[in-house]
């Protein structure tokens, strides 16, 4: 009887490995057919100067316009893109649709900057710098208004080349951000080592550094150290009034997050751009 419902277990088990395959495979189709068509788009969070609240640029977020589920955010997909090496491909799609956003803007009078997201994987191509490198000169755009986010967690595989990519980068012109930073193993190694520009303090340390004095040591330090390394801090995720003032009184300029602004299509990130300041310091009650 035992061996009989164990041989169940093993069939129930094959079937449900049979659906994830099965799920994997549709999924792999399905991230194929929105690379050749176009279905991923960027969208844009505002990036402030946490004392006036005005918008000093937008980090790029890639959201999938799926034909049938709507639009998905990339815990949905992002690792399957990294799977089936598809990141470049990804990134071409958003650096585009971002340096014509960003020609637009610049008509309009706007010279803010756009972050864009990359996996330290997409490096790796040897296509890599051109594509960049191409963007300056088919669209009206300065180096200086294209940003390079790169996640600690991703320069932990430490892909070859790596560096010579990001200085690569620099030589152009282009910004270096460091994201998610305090959350891998070597967060410190990583700055002596890359020629970063800004620190983005993962959002983990903001969300907790109002009641928690360790966490607030620990953001007051990552604060100290980008000053002394003549670099700039930017923190991620604030969603509070109090982490706001907190952040301006140990010395940060600039943030994001939900209490600023959530991830916005581009015309609304445009109507940011042309409305005047909603004043964020003097709330009504
Ligand atoms: P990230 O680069 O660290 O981006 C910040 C994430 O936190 C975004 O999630 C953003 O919507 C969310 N966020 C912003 N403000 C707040 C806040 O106040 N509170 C909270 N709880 N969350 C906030 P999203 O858009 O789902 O993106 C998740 C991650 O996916 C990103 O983390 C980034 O690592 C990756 N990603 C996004 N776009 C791209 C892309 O174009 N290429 C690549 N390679 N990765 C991307
Ligand atoms: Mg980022
Ligand atoms: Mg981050
Ligand atoms: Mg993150």
């Amino acid at each position: 009887y035992a061996k009989q419902q164990g041989g169940q277990e093993v069939r129930q088990y094959t079937d449900k490995m049979n659906h994830i395959a099965v799920d994997n495979l549709q999924l792999e189709t399905e991230l194929r057919q929105a690379i050749n068509g176009n279905q991923f788009e960027p969208h844009y969070q505002p990036k402030v100067d946490l004392d006036t609240g005005a918008i000093v640029g937008f980090e790029a977020l890639v959201r999938w316009r799926h034909p049938s589920r709507g639009l998905l955010s990339p815990k949905h997909f992002i690792d399957a893109i990294v799977k089936h090496k598809m990141s470049f491909d990804l990134f071409c799609q958003m650096a585009l649709q971002i340096a014509e956003q960003l020609s637009a803007w610049q008509n309009m009078g706007f010279t803010q900057h756009v972050c864009i997201n990359a996996d330290a994987t997409e490096f790796g191509n040897p296509r890599f710098f051109d594509v960049v490198d191409q963007l300056f000169t088919q669209f009206p755009i300065h180096p200086h208004q294209l940003h390079i986010e790169v996640t600690e967690s991703s320069l932990m595989l430490r892909h070859i080349n790596i560096k010579e990519q990001l200085s690569a980068l620099k030589t152009l012109g282009v910004c270096l951000a460091l994201d998610d930073f305090g959350t891998g193993y070597a967060s410190l190694s990583y700055l002596q080592e890359y020629p970063f520009d800004f620190i983005k303090i993962d959002k983990s340390f903001i969300a907790d550094m109002v009641d928690n004095r360790t966490q607030k040591a620990i953001v007051q330090a990552i604060l100290d150290l980008t000053v002394a390394l003549d670099m700039s801090a930017i923190a991620e995720g604030i969603e509070t009034e109090q982490q706001r003032d907190l952040l301006l009184q140990m010395g940060c300029q600039h943030g994001q997050g939900y209490w600023f602004g959530r991830p916005v299509a581009a015309d609304v990130a445009t109507k940011l751009l042309t409305e005047p300041l909603v004043s964020k310091q003097t709330p009504e009650h």
